[in-house]
């Protein structure tokens, strides 16, 4: 369940969440908030499920809107802030949830570079251009708000090698820089930059390994916790960083996932 609002009438700003439409980035929404959010939700999809994000921010007593976006295609981006700018006024948190993971099906050396590009072009590559679209105008903002975040989230995987995940795992760990050259750029404008690795969380892009993976997390395999990770667990540590209350980090790295990055 989303945490209570931080504030009697909320008024944080405004966080875009990339890839809100559902699984973790929709938690993502409803999380931020229940904290006092007006939420951005921006996905390639637009479906019934992206309306249902948007009716569960209103519910929260917040403005929302939701926009359509591929955010490999960089080109979008100008029209894509100017509405969310112009709707529900300056961005001061984005969350760079959106991602895809696309298994290496047979051995690495057989990776084709349209697999490798495709993934690239929407892991790193739009998620960097984004980031630099967006911090852009928030080192212009004239009267910027208290708090002004980026948050990526990445994965376990940006450090922990994977036969089935190759090209995934290089995408998160390019990413994991990414996010650390953005904080070290924007320190002394005010905004932080933080990095989330999610462990195994239970979403559509773990489905097809669900069945396999269980008994191995059951029995303290994979995951010290012995249980998969809900969009939910990332969501809180989302909302921790967002709403300021790690006031002195940046360019720092949570592991959340249940001690994954600690297995022996
Ligand atoms: P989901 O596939 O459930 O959700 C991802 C969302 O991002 C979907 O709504 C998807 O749309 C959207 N998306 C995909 N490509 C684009 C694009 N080009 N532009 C805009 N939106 C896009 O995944 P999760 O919620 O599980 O994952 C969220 C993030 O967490 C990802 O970055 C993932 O790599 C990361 N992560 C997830 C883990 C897990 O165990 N689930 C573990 C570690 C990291 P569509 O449905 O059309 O694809």
């Amino acid at each position: 369940m989303p945490l209570p609002s931080d504030t009697a009438s909320g008024g944080r700003g405004v966080a875009l969440v990339t890839g809100g439409r559902r699984g973790i980035g929709r938690a993502i929404c409803r999380e931020l908030a229940a904290r006092g959010f007006d939420i951005a939700v921006v996905d390639v999809v637009d479906d019934d499920s992206g309306r249902e994000t948007v009716e569960m921010v209103r519910q929260a007593g917040r403005k929302t809107l939701f926009r359509q976006c591929d955010i490999s295609d960089t080109g979008s981006y100008s029209a894509l802030l100017d509405q969310v700018e112009g709707n529900l006024g300056a961005i001061s948190c984005l969350v760079n949830n959106a991602g895809i993971q696309v298994p290496v099906r047979g051995d690495l050396l057989d990776v084709s570079e349209e697999m490798f590009d495709h993934l690239i072009n929407i892991n790193l590559r739009g998620t960097f251009f984004l980031t630099q679209a967006v911090a852009r105008r928030m080192v212009a903002q004239t009267a910027p708000a208290a708090e002004r975040s980026i948050i990526t989230i990445t994965s376990a995987n940006a450090g922990l090698v994977s036969p089935e995940k190759g090209p995934y795992c290089v995408s998160k760990a390019g990413l994991s820089m990414a996010s650390q050259q953005f904080a070290l750029r924007l320190a002394a404008e005010g905004i932080r930059v933080h990095e989330i690795r999610p462990g195994l969380i239970r979403t559509s892009m773990t489905a097809d390994v669900y069945d396999r993976y269980s008994p191995l997390v059951a029995a303290g395999g994979i995951c010290p916790m012995r249980r998969w990770g809900e969009p939910e667990d990332i969501a809180r540590g989302i909302a921790t960083l967002a709403t300021g209350a790690m006031p002195f980090s940046t360019g720092d790295i949570y592991n959340i996932g249940g001690g994954m990055q600690i297995h022996q």
